[in-house]
């Protein structure tokens, strides 16, 4: 064989191993049982939580790419014994709705007002044509009671924070909470200014979540926590406003705001990372959205 028919037999051996090895990695995902009924599962993207009831699988969220959206299905009959009848998106970002075309047409899909505004107005372009067909197709303003297979689920839009459409999740007979990107836990949060995201506001909000009835929490990131993991992001979101606020009271740029180290409620927080590679959610990330927001420099879009 030439040597340059070796070299091009190489690369193609290459990409073809990685490209396995990521359809492999991006399809495995992680499964921790936290009730008899109740599962989160890991993987890119937000934590998706799978309850089993007598009608069948409430899935909350469903990550990055259709093709997880296929594997959480999966997991779900398995994991349940029922196939899925209700999809709930906590927001409009995609790590937690594009899994939603997996699933079958005609699915019961909930969200918020909100954020099916978001969906088919800042993601319009994913949302056309087939994927349409699950986009959320029953919405709510502020609070929902749900009755499933025997199961109890309060589903309460609190207030403005991540995004200004975001849902959290009480499954009232396992005593869990899903936040969604209300909460996340040991990471640094996106904070989405543009689709009605504040600082300013997020602590109080948590604070209308945190007065609902529950014991463990699944963040929207990072690892199952408590009450004290709300309390611990809202110490960190009122000390990111606080120095934003300072900055704009004394002139400082956007630079000198991120150059500050009056931040120390994000000790052990790790930018969210895909491969070892930084998703851009860090330090200087949180402290230009607080400048922004304090000072006003940016554009809501919808
Ligand atoms: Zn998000």
């Amino acid at each position: 064989m030439k040597l340059w028919k070796k070299i091009l037999l190489g690369a193609v051996v290459v990409v073809l191993a990685l490209g396995g090895y990521l359809f492999v990695s991006v399809r495995s995902l992680e499964v921790e049982q936290l009730t008899d009924d109740l599962f989160v599962l890991r993987g890119l993207g937000g934590n998706t939580a799978v309850l089993g009831t007598s009608a069948g699988a409430v899935v909350v969220d469903t990550m990055t790419l259709p093709l997880q959206g296929t594997r959480i299905r999966e997991l779900a009959s398995e994991l349940t014994g029922k196939d899925t009848v209700l999809v709930i998106n906590t927001h409009y970002h995609l790590d937690h709705t594009h899994g939603n075309p997996a699933f079958e047409p005609g699915t019961r899909v909930i969200s918020t007002e909100r954020t099916l505004s978001h969906l088919q107005t800042l993601d319009a372009d994913f949302w056309a044509g087939d994927a349409a067909r699950l986009l959320p197709n029953e919405t709510f303003a502020d609070r929902q009671r749900l009755q499933v297979g025997g199961k109890t689920l309060d589903l309460y839009h609190p207030g403005r924070g991540h995004t200004d459409g975001d849902l959290v999740v009480v499954f009232v007979d396992e005593a869990v909470l899903h936040t969604g990107d209300l909460l996340f836990n040991g990471h640094y949060p996106n904070i989405d200014l543009e689709a009605g995201g504040t600082i300013e506001a997020w602590s109080a909000t948590l604070d209308k979540v945190a007065a609902m009835a529950f014991d463990r929490v699944i963040p929207g990131h990072g690892p199952t926590t408590d009450r004290a993991g709300i309390a611990q992001f809202q110490d960190f979101l009122r000390q990111l406003w606080d120095i934003g606020q300072a900055a704009a009271a004394s002139g400082a740029s956007k630079e000198e705001t991120q150059a500050s180290t009056a931040l120390t409620a994000d000790a052990g927080y790790e930018p969210i990372r895909f491969f070892s590679v930084s998703l851009g959610l860090d330090r200087p990330f949180v402290l230009r959205r607080a400048w922004e927001e304090a000072t006003g420099n940016f554009t809501r879009q919808n």
